[in-house]
């Protein structure tokens, strides 16, 4: 072996180390198949009408399968396989022909009792880009080449595997000891707020909900509202959920603190309605915790409100967050589907941030789909979060959904969420949630069509919302918009 051969081998060798050191950190190797990658395949076996898909990861020897569908395949030779090709061509591979194929026509693909004909296989990449896994749809019969838009579909379903596997080792990070975690908001008043206070607080009627209109991104025609809890403090000014729901969840007062948001959001919906008969109100959205949403006959209580409001259901929207589904699927599914029967919208908020989003979003009947914030702010930090925010759209697509943009800030993040075909979208660049005075007057707009933030419209629209915005103070009443 020449000098330049084996220097050639030690840089693969320590690659390979490098490689096998993410996948052994991700403990993803020697272990069970996990259901939360089933929604991956399952979805690519659905778009590509394929016999058999395969999700894998690669140690020095075997192909270890994490997911399958179609036929159940646990594990492969590395040699000669899929993986390799995939490696060596450090990108997607797809053949249209197994026969026409040099490698795969000698050695066919042993998949127990599936004689694939062609293939499409696309690499799963850590956060540094190393090609951990592959994805691949297999078909009995020769396929014509794949166009663009499939072999993105593809790659998208790829990285989604590879962002399900970097938020498990974010995760594990985080618990590592010796991890310094963000200092509690609060830290000078830990125990505060105790029961008693939000209950005081409750009988004064000093929550009040404020809303932020969700936007056509196209044309900024309000399509929608979500409600947003304050509280409004006597001493301590107006105090946002974050610092009182975890409180109100621990002691359980969520859920008539709950129940007056619903009933209140009920309240203001029959306002707008009566407002403007011919159009109605936006869909008025509202967040329910782990707590309301696992109580006996929610649906009938959602019920109930909305015909003591002589509301169609359609008016009102439902968010929760897959971790207040998680305790207990079974009764999340049927709770949903009474919800679902009934007519509400049902949102999935922060989408991405949870433990197996893609599993929830497949299994389970919702129609919206909401981009976690965090994800719109890394957007434009590079190709790989774009690709997550593309792939979440596209996915949603694939699924029937809407997808809406949570934390749009910049002319950029919109600029991009619109090339990437999202839909809809609330932030700070179209409105801060606002009193309900102040959407009174931003339904009145010819229709309902958003102002710039900054341009005179929207300031006199601001100061029409009567006496919440005096002449000299265009943002009193607005909560501070960052920019
Ligand atoms: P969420 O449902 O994800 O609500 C979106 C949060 O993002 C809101 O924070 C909103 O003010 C904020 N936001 C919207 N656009 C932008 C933007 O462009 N930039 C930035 N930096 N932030 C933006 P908020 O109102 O503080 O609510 C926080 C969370 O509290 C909500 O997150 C929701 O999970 C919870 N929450 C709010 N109201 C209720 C409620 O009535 N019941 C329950 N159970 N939870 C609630
Ligand atoms: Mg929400
Ligand atoms: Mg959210």
């Amino acid at each position: 072996m020449s000098q330049t051969e084996l220097q050639a081998s030690q840089i693969e060798c320590q690659q390979e180390e490098a490689r096998l050191a993410v996948l052994v950190e991700m403990e993803i190797l020697d272990t069970a198949p996990e259901s939360s990658f089933d929604a991956i395949t399952r979805l690519a076996a659905e778009y590509f009408k394929a016999d058999t898909v395969l999700l894998g990861f690669a140690d020095e020897s075997r192909f270890w399968i994490k997911s399958y569908w179609g036929e159940p395949v646990r594990e492969l030779p590395r040699r000669h396989s899929i993986f390799e090709r995939v490696l060596a061509e450090n990108g997607p591979v797809v053949i249209s022909n197994i026969n026409d194929d040099p490698d795969f026509k000698e050695r066919r693909i042993p998949l127990r009792r599936l004689d694939p004909l062609s293939f499409a296989s696309a690499p799963v990449r850590s956060a540094e880009g190393k090609i951990l896994g592959v994805l691949t749809v297999f078909s009995c019969q020769p396929r014509r080449p794949m166009v663009l838009a499939e072999l993105r579909m593809l790659e998208s379903l790829a990285d989604i595997a590879a962002s399900q596997l970097e938020l498990r080792r974010l995760r594990k990070a985080f618990h590592r000891p010796g991890f310094c975690a963000a200092p509690i908001a609060d830290a000078a008043a830990p125990n505060w707020p105790r029961k008693s206070d939000l209950r005081h607080a409750l009988e004064h009627r000093q929550f009040v909900l404020y809303f932020q209109p969700e936007i056509e991104l196209a044309t900024r025609r309000i399509v929608g509202l979500e409600a947003l809890i304050r509280w409004e403090h006597p001493e301590r000014g107006l105090i946002p959920p974050m610092d009182f729901i975890p409180a109100a969840e621990e002691t359980g007062l969520i859920l008539p603190i709950g129940d007056w948001g619903l009933a209140e959001a009920c309240t203001h919906i029959q306002k707008w309605r009566a407002d403007d008969p011919e159009r109605g109100a936006p869909r008025v959205c509202v967040n329910l915790s782990a707590r309301q949403f696992a109580r006996e006959g929610l649906a009938d209580h959602v019920e109930a409100l909305l015909s003591r409001a002589r509301i169609p259901s359609r008016q009102l929207g439902l968010e929760m967050t897959e971790s207040s589904l998680i305790p207990d699927p079974g009764t999340a599914l049927e709770v949903l589907g009474s919800l679902r029967r009934l007519g509400v919208s049902l949102l999935m908020d922060d989408f991405g941030t949870g433990y197996s989003s893609l599993h929830h979003l497949h299994s389970l009947p919702f129609d919206v789909l909401k981009v976690d914030r965090s994800f719109v702010t890394r957007m434009t930090e590079g190709e790989q979060p774009l690709q997550i925010v593309r792939t979440i759209v596209e996915l949603a697509r694939v699924l029937g959904m809407d997808v809406v943009a949570e934390g749009i800030e910049t002319q950029t993040q919109y600029d991009l969420l619109r090339q990437l075909g999202c839909r809809f979208g609330q932030g700070f660049l179209f409105s801060p949630p606002v009193p309900a005075a102040t959407i009174t007057q931003m339904l009145r707009l010819p229709g309902r069509i958003l102002p710039k933030r900054e341009s005179a419209e929207h300031c006199a629209m601001l100061r029409a919302s009567a006496q919440l915005v005096p002449e000299d103070q265009p943002d009193l009443g607005m909560e501070r918009d960052p920019s």
